[in-house]
């Protein structure tokens, strides 16, 4: 199979959320309420971020200008990296690529350590407490599959997504980003075709990745490397109370024999050596 990859263009995006809603409704993902799981931020910005049951939002960047503000919308679920940190952290193998370059999470595999959480450099896998697993996007495998567009793609009135030969994607975004330099935007860039090997979720960032909140030259294992060690601290810390309790048991019916100084030799000996 082909690399396939989902491409999004900021600058066609009108941020209506039809596609948060359509990967919502195709993978059954309830939504809380609002004010139960979320902070009000009294701005556009619902949800605010990714979790469990929410695998993919629109971002709002707002940047002051002399008169008004720019809004900068980014599409923000995972890229399915190639060189995918997830996928290497994960000590049981439940994170894999694709065949056409996405990476997926095999629930029955997932032992809810965290490790991927704590190596994405974008903070996508979000663990459940109930579950004690992780999830996030999958590009709708059920969907691809049957060579039908992932559900926000094929939800999306604008053309912001598009979705097929990651090749094509690229060819497209390039022409895009060429066409709105021609338009006065200057800055912008396109996304996800060198970062981490080269990613399957491809961006149009119309003012520049900083503006879209996106990571400039994005590396593995370089955010929350202290987290990523926390399980490891908490084996230590196990092994550490296992180990003092084994030496109590050990020690338990040890009494330490009396000793006294030998003053032919200067030597301490046991006091019932003496005394025979
Ligand atoms: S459906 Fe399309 S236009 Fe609407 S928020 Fe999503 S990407 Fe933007
Ligand atoms: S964005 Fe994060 S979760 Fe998605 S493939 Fe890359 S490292 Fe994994
Ligand atoms: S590809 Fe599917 S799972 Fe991923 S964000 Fe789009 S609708 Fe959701």
């Amino acid at each position: 199979m082909a690399e396939t990859a989902i491409m999004y263009d900021s600058s066609k995006c009108t941020a209506c959320k039809g596609c948060q809603v359509a990967c919502k409704q195709w993978n059954q993902l309830s939504s809380p309420m609002t004010n139960d799981e979320y902070l009000y931020t009294k701005g556009f910005q619902a949800p605010i971020r990714l979790a469990p049951k929410t695998w993919l939002i629109i971002n709002f960047i707002e940047e002051d200008k002399k008169v008004g503000i720019d809004w900068n919308f980014m599409r923000k679920s995972c890229f399915h990296c190639t060189d995918a940190a997830c996928e290497t952290a994960c000590p049981v193998g439940a994170i894999s690529h694709k065949d056409n370059g996405s990476v997926v999470i095999d629930q029955e595999k997932c032992i809810g350590c965290r490790y991927c959480v704590a190596s994405c450099p974008f903070g996508v896998p979000q663990w459940n407490e109930t579950t004690n697993t992780t999830f996030k996007c999958w590009q709708c495998q059920d969907r691809t599959a049957a060579e039908r567009s992932p559900a926000c793609v094929s939800t999306c009135p604008t053309g912001a997504l598009q979705f097929g030969d990651r090749a094509d994607m690229l060819a497209v975004a390039r022409e895009r980003v060429e066409e709105l330099k021609g338009l006065g935007f200057n800055k912008a860039e396109l996304y996800g075709d060198k970062e981490l090997g080269g990613l399957h979720t491809i961006m149009v960032a119309q003012r520049g990745i900083e503006a879209h909140g996106l990571i400039r030259d994005p590396k593995v294992g370089t955010t929350d490397f202290w987290q990523l060690l926390k399980p490891l601290g908490g084996i230590a810390a196990a092994a550490t109370v296992g180990g003092l309790g084994i030496s109590y048991i050990m020690a338990r019916g040890y009494k330490r024999d009396a000793m006294v100084l030998d003053d032919a030799t200067g030597q301490l000996v046991k006091a019932e050596e003496v005394e025979k």
